[in-house]
């Protein structure tokens, strides 16, 4: 069974199922105020790795993961440019969700929207309330954190630590700094929602946990995110499900930041701070395979040094690709030989050890060098059927590989075949002179079992 980290527990865990053939998922998603972001892609590609995984482990996977789609940001943002905030939130969903496919995310099961949820939420603050653990104030309704057993256990911080650290914010008074907001009050022209404690919109922390439990029902599997957001986020979504009473997530899974050595990300990131100018200057599969080679808790460096060596190492991967997919046709089925058994148990050992992509990784570079020196010495059915292998694991985490080559132009095609014409024939100066012809326009020449092929 695979093991996890669980940052409640603060060790790896094997993953406890509350049905042995599904898993659940709540991984939180995107506020739509703005176009995603370099963390938003590690993220999504970190769970996408992990969902990727359990389905190929045979689970059945529901995998929830919403968009908020009401928040103070939003707001903000529509009154700047003088739209409405539905207006502002469908704009920066729909880019979300086109970065997201150029990622090769998988599509969740459901993607709730908060404003699907209000009634729902409403009926959980009301509850709240009524319990004594929420109480209004002229601005909105607060949780009373004070009442809260075990608050600050999954961010493994006590209570006085938290306190001095934290914020008053807006309203002196509440009865602590820590307590948060559950409905906030609407100003005049903001949007709003009709609610026993005046017209309003739900807090963040509320939306997760009334989605969650709406969807995935108590004691769902996994509740996931990244790393900022176990405080005070997910601490807030647990203090609520407590103060319910309701059995919350039993595992939860964080992946780590997106660093830049010792500068600021912004700065140093230059081009890079949006998906979209990652996107323009690198294949989005060199960011996948750059997420693969490190570990999903580690921080992750994003630089252009980072992205380039990612670049060559998918190239790589395309170059054993272009070399040997033509010969896939004429090879059996990888999964049913029992010689590649080893590789699969390497692979899954690998990953149920609290996802080790890194280690996997290096599995696939080792594959790819045997079977680059398979075809070397004149095995080209060997060396394709255990680059097959590679290419199959990689395909599982989501890293498609591919014949990168380009549309070749008339000039080209016709020196191609000039050459293909000479290596037939044993005229081997004729087809060296060829190769560096288009050395020149260049190309890189690779010989192939189909022949000379080329690429940029
Ligand atoms: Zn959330």
């Amino acid at each position: 069974m695979i093991k996890l980290f669980d940052t409640a527990k603060n060790e790896i865990a094997e993953l406890k199922l509350r049905n042995p053939k599904e898993i659940s998922m709540y991984v939180c998603g995107p506020t739509v105020y703005g176009p995603p972001h370099l963390g938003h892609g590690r993220f999504a590609i970190s769970f996408d790795i992990l969902r990727r995984y359990l389905q190929y482990l045979r689970y059945k996977v529901i995998y929830v993961s919403n968009i908020t789609d009401i928040d103070d940001k939003i707001i903000q943002r529509a009154n700047q440019e003088n739209k409405l905030t539905s207006e502002i939130s469908a704009t920066y969903e729909d880019k979300w969700y086109e970065d997201m496919g150029k990622l090769n995310i998988l599509k969740p099961t459901y993607s709730p929207h908060a404003t699907e949820y209000i009634p729902e939420m409403v009926e959980l603050i009301r509850k709240l309330v009524d319990t004594g653990y929420a109480y209004e104030l002229e601005d909105g309704v607060y949780l009373e954190v004070a009442k809260i057993q075990n608050y600050g256990a999954l961010s493994k911080q006590d209570l006085s630590a938290l306190k001095s650290g934290a914020r008053v914010g807006i309203n002196e008074n509440k009865r602590s700094p820590l307590d948060f907001t559950l409905w906030k009050l609407s100003k005049p022209m903001e949007p709003a929602w009709p609610s026993p404690f005046g017209m309003g919109r739900p807090g963040w922390h509320t939306e997760c946990v009334a989605m969650s439990l709406q969807l995935l029902g108590e004691g769902f599997d996994i509740h996931g995110g990244a790393q900022d957001l176990i405080f005070p986020h997910h601490e807030n979504e647990i203090a609520q499900a407590t103060a319910l009473s309701q059995q919350f997530a039993s595992h939860w899974v964080h992946c780590g930041f997106v660093t830049i050595s010792g500068e600021k990300m912004g700065k140093s990131l230059g081009n890079y701070t949006t998906l979209d100018e990652l996107l323009n200057a690198h294949d989005a599969r060199s960011f996948r395979l750059l997420i693969l080679q490190s570990h999903y808790r580690s921080p992750l460096e994003i630089t252009k040094d980072t992205l380039e060596t990612a670049d060559s190492a998918l190239n790589r991967l395309d170059s054993a690709y272009r070399r040997f997919f033509e010969t896939f046709d004429d090879i059996d089925d990888i999964t049913s030989k029992n010689k590649f058994t080893e590789d699969f148990k390497e692979f899954e050992a690998a990953m149920n050890n609290d996802l080790d992509t890194p280690k996997v990784m290096s599995q696939i570079f080792n594959l790819v060098g045997k079977s680059n020196a398979l075809a070397d010495h004149g095995d080209i059915k060997g060396g394709a059927e255990l680059f097959k292998v590679a290419a199959i694991i990689c395909d599982h985490l989501g890293l498609n590989l591919k014949d990168t080559s380009e549309a070749l132009d008339s000039k080209t095609v016709d020196l191609i075949a000039k050459r293909d014409a000479a290596r037939i024939n044993k005229d081997f100066k004729t087809a060296d002179e060829i190769r560096e012809r288009l050395t020149e326009l260049g190309w890189t020449v690779e010989d192939t079992a189909s022949g000379t092929r080329v690429h940029r």
